[in-house]
């Protein structure tokens, strides 16, 4: 069984290397904001709330995010999963550790991906013309990363610190082979 969740800031390549991992494992990959964002077509009243947070870089609650994790990992029957995106506060790290502790589950391997702000901020820049996101452009970028620094970095930090030894750090400024390259040899080591 391999549960894995990916850290990093807005840009640092969580997603590729997710979407990439989860077909090397064939795992399940969980991405929550592509599943907001396929939320946002369904264009009801939650939608439209949800577009307005988004749009601006800010969070969306815990009680929405730990509502569509847990209902997705309940149906999950795969080999495992990556979790690209979640936790992202202390309250979805409590809740998602309740939840795979009351399964008997747990995660097994945590990948911090780490950048500095100028490159993810030339990034974010690129992938906004690609993907045509509303919420890729320069006023939202350091929204973003201020949410980053104030409540997901103290996640990654906790994770860290409590799970030292399924904990890896890797260098989001090199090339995308290269870090895939990085977390197989990992998955291998353990
Ligand atoms: P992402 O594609 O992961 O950068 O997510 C895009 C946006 O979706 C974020 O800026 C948040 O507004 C929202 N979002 C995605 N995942 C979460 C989460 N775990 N907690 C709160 N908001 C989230």
């Amino acid at each position: 069984m391999s549960n894995i969740i990916f850290f990093g800031p807005p840009g640092a390549g969580k997603g590729t290397q997710a979407k990439i991992i989860s077909k090397y494992l064939n795992v399940s990959h969980l991405s929550t904001g592509d599943i907001l964002r396929k939320k946002l077509l369904e264009n009801d009243n939650l939608a439209n709330k949800l577009k307005k947070i988004m749009a601006s870089g800010n969070l969306v609650s815990d009680d929405i995010l730990n509502q569509i994790v847990s209902s997705r990992l309940r149906k999950e029957t795969s080999k495992g999963f990556i979790l690209d995106g979640y936790p992202r506060t202390l309250n979805q790290s409590e809740f998602l550790n309740d939840f795979l502790s009351s399964r008997s589950n747990s995660i097994n391997y945590i990948f911090n991906i780490k950048i500095s702000f100028e490159i993810l901020k030339n990034r974010i820049l690129i992938r906004s013309s690609e993907e045509n996101r509303e919420d890729d452009n320069i006023d939202v970028i350091e929204t973003r990363y201020t949410e980053y620094l104030n409540s997901t970095e103290k996640v990654s930090n906790f994770y860290k610190e409590k799970y030292s030894s399924i904990f890896y750090e890797i260098d989001g400024s090199l090339q995308i082979e290269e870090i895939t390259k990085k977390i197989k040899k990992f998955l291998k080591k353990s």
